[in-house]
């Protein structure tokens, strides 16, 4: 059973009160998880509950998404790739400096 009352953490994400556990997991393991289980190979706690649209607030089934350590990790760095493209050239040459 997950419903109830919600609070959001130090990470924005939010938690069921009465267990303290993460939203999105929880909509992940009930809608995504269990009607799918021949689909994931592994046990759940294996899976990262990727948010699609970005918004760690949106805990919609249709906005999350079961991944690997390893998909969700080259999703991430696909993402940050194309988001840097958009920055001014400066902000890349920052980047590549400080941050790569
Ligand atoms: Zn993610």
């Amino acid at each position: 059973m997950y419903s109830g009352p919600t609070y959001l953490d130090r990470d924005g994400y939010y938690r069921f009160k009465s267990n303290n556990r993460l939203v999105h997991r929880e909509v992940a393991y009930n809608e995504i998880y269990l009607p799918n289980r021949q689909s994931y190979k592994l046990p759940f706690a294996d899976y990262i509950a990727h948010h699609k649209n970005q918004n760690k607030k949106d805990n919609r089934k249709k906005n999350l998404e079961l991944l690997t350590e390893t998909e969700h990790k080259r999703l991430h760095q696909r993402l940050r790739n194309s988001q840097m493209r958009r920055k001014p050239i400066v902000a890349r040459i920052l980047y590549d400096v400080f941050v790569k």
